[in-house]
């Protein structure tokens, strides 16, 4: 058993795992909010629309409710709430090769 190492290009961190072969791990910075630090919150547009705003929400329908569009997967965003307004963000997870 030995250890593997790998950079995450997103946040430059690095990351040590203990394994034989080498392997892709995900870093878990696109969860940290990059103004504060804070773990953030999970958003997901799709749980309730009415606490959005509206009965019909064309956002909605553009993002995952149609089909044939070329991206069909709605992107999971993550906000932070100590902020006024609230901190949104879009960043993937980041797979970092460790070897
Ligand atoms: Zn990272
Ligand atoms: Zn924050």
């Amino acid at each position: 058993m030995g250890i593997l190492k790998g950079v995450c290009s997103s946040c430059g961190k690095i990351i040590f795992r203990e394994g034989r072969a080498p392997m892709t791990v995900v870093c878990d910075c696109y969860r940290r909010c990059p103004l504060c630090g804070a773990e953030m919150t999970p958003y997901k547009p799709d749980l309730d629309p009415k606490s959005y705003g509206g009965e019909r929400n064309p956002d909605l329908e553009a993002l995952g409710l149609t089909s044939g569009g070329s991206d069909s997967k709605i992107d999971v965003v993550f906000v932070c709430l100590r902020h006024s307004p609230p901190y949104y963000s879009r960043v993937k997870p980041v797979e970092v090769a460790l070897e």
